[in-house]
């Protein structure tokens, strides 16, 4: 829940036991996603056990960064003031090469080419407090 007096800040992954190790990815450039050892299911996001077999056997690989727009909505009214001077941008869902969907936004180009099935790349942004963000922009 956002404080109110809070609402100009723009809310922060804050990572958890299973997230560190992704969060850490993105800082330094690269995505990570969960390889079940067991029967080779690839997810996104992080948890504890594999989703398809609940083996605790996974590990963590880096994605190519390749993907396509899956779908996509583009903003124009900012969902509180501190996203009112990203307008108008774009929240993308994409389709990673390794299969797992992921939502993000897109970067680097004005929102209005976004479209189905668009080919993007992964593209780690610094933000404040030390964080970075995975955006995608256009390949
Ligand atoms: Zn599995």
């Amino acid at each position: 829940m956002i404080n109110p007096k809070d609402a100009h800040i723009k809310p922060m992954p804050m990572p958890d036991a299973d997230s560190e190790v992704y969060w850490r990815g993105i800082q330094d450039g690269k995505l990570l996603l969960q390889h079940c050892r067991d029967c080779g299911h690839v997810q996104f996001y992080q948890t504890s056990i594999c989703r398809n077999c609940s083996s605790e056997h996974l590990e963590h690989r880096a994605a190519s960064g390749r993907a396509r727009v899956h779908s996509f909505s583009v903003v124009h009214r900012a969902p509180g003031p501190a996203f009112k001077q990203d307008t108008p941008y774009a929240v993308i869902l994409v389709e990673l090469e390794e299969g797992p969907r992921m939502i993000s936004s897109f970067v680097g180009a004005d929102p209005a080419v976004v479209t189905f099935d668009m080919a993007v790349e992964l593209v780690c942004e610094p933000v404040d407090g030390g964080m970075a963000l995975p955006r995608f922009r256009a390949r």
